[in-house]
């Protein structure tokens, strides 16, 4: 069967995921990080297929392999010198044929690449050409840290598979539906024609999935229904989907923008930015980094960027507690937006990190949200990581719990692209 990888290339990572299609199991997954470095770290993780005699076991060296508790998974792990994305991702291809985990890397028929940023050119997933990845090498001005990355992580496997189809997701694509009213900043309009100065948000791949699966379990059509889906991950963005489509969302032009993160500002004056770069004497790359590295539940707490170590002494330490209700306040902000811009909502949607896992966040933020008919069920929300509504049965609105799945939906584009 054809198999589809999903791949999420960073400066100095590799994530990867890869499926059989079209049924849309995963049968590898993995990450190499600190590529360029001579102790670079290279992880898989693979299934129950896989014959036992191909284990190598515990070596001397770095190389080794265990088994999960039942014994069903696999993790092959292994630190050594990697110099460049090419070299990371033919060693990544080479385990998966020593594994076992594939005979021939002609298996591999399509990659799909997550690309940050995708500007005004792409509102949808594209096979990619050389126009293709010449315009995400100048939209790297609008992800200066990541379309570059991305675009290395592009050029590395068409050399190494250059049959494999080739695939661009965009994280901004699904929101090129929203009407100029929400993408538009109200400045000059010439920063807009001249430089794109635009909102283009960001999680578009988990947002359309989660959007996408709450209409399957709420048994509807999606072009029917107002969403609100909840992104709560140490990045977190939260999107109005109206008619199956994005009508807003709290990420901006950049990711900084739009509810307060685990290190990000989230929404803040301009001007009060000027006025503490004055005062700190700071450079605006500087400046930048402390609203995108220094600030949210770190900068406030003092302590953590983790919710989770937040939660776990909010009752004694003051600032995590404020982060908290900072964190809170803000989503609850957010969806009473999306409510009045909608003009009401069916059901809200908690998926990332925090949204899939934390009990007590998805409390917090829906008993703040009762005015508009949306009730908790406590003994539902008692649940991680797992598709489920939390909702009670009486809710006017739903609330669901739809772990999301960027690397799926990105398979799905390559394999519709296919045809
Ligand atoms: P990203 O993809 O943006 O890096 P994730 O979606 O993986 O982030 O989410 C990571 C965040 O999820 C962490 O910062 C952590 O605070 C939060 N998180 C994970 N598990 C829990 C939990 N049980 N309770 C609260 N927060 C959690």
């Amino acid at each position: 069967m054809a198999k589809t990888m999903a791949v999420n290339a960073g400066s100095s990572s590799l994530k990867f995921q890869l499926l059989e299609m079209p049924a849309e199991q995963v049968i590898a997954q993995g990450v190499i990080e600190r590529i360029g470095m001579d102790d670079a770290i290279v992880t898989i993780k693979y299934g129950a297929e896989i014959n036992a005699e191909r284990l190598v076991g515990h070596s001397e060296d770095d190389e080794h392999i265990t088994l999960s508790k039942d014994g069903k998974g696999k993790k092959y792990e292994n630190v050594t010198a990697i110099k460049n994305h090419q070299q990371a991702i033919n060693f990544m291809l080479q385990k998966l044929t020593d594994l076992g985990i594939i005979k021939d890397f002609n298996e591999i028929t399509g990659v799909g690449h997550r690309v940050v940023a995708g500007g005004e050119w792409f509102n949808h997933s594209v096979v990619v050409t050389d126009e293709v990845l010449a315009k995400i090498d100048r939209l790297a001005d609008y992800a200066p840290l990541h379309n570059p990355a991305n675009a290395m992580g592009i050029r590395a496997f068409q050399k190494l598979l250059p049959d494999a189809l080739s695939v661009a997701v965009f994280d901004t694509s699904f929101h090129q539906t929203m009407p100029d009213e929400n993408f538009l900043y109200a400045l000059p309009y010439e920063y807009y024609t001249r430089y794109g100065a635009r909102k283009y948000g960001a999680h578009g791949t988990s947002h359309r999935y989660v959007a996408s699966r709450a209409a399957e379990l709420l048994g509807k059509d999606l072009k029917s229904l107002k969403l609100i889906t909840l992104h709560l991950g140490a990045g977190a963005s939260i999107t109005a989907i109206k008619d199956g489509k994005s009508l807003d969302t709290s990420m901006g032009f950049s990711p900084l923008a739009g509810v307060a993160m685990a290190t990000r500002s989230g929404d803040v004056d301009a001007s009060l930015v000027y006025y503490i770069q004055e005062r700190e004497g700071l450079t605006n790359e500087e400046m930048l980094n402390i609203l995108n590295k220094k600030s949210g539940l770190l900068g406030i707490s003092t302590i953590s960027s983790d919710m989770r170590d937040l939660l776990d002494v909010q009752d004694t330490n003051e600032h995590a507690n404020m982060a908290i209700r900072i964190f809170i306040n803000r989503v609850v902000k957010y969806v009473g937006q999306y409510v009045a811009e909608m003009g009401g909502v069916d059901a809200i949607v908690f998926t990332a990190g925090i949204g899939e896992n934390s009990v007590p966040v998805r409390k917090m933020i829906i008993d703040k949200l009762n005015y508009f008919g949306v009730k908790l069920d406590e003994e539902k929300n008692n649940v991680r990581g797992k598709e489920v509504e939390i909702s009670t049965n009486d809710s006017k609105v739903k609330a669901l719990l739809i772990p999301t799945n960027e690397e799926l939906m990105i398979a799905r584009d390559v394999e519709s692209l296919k045809a």
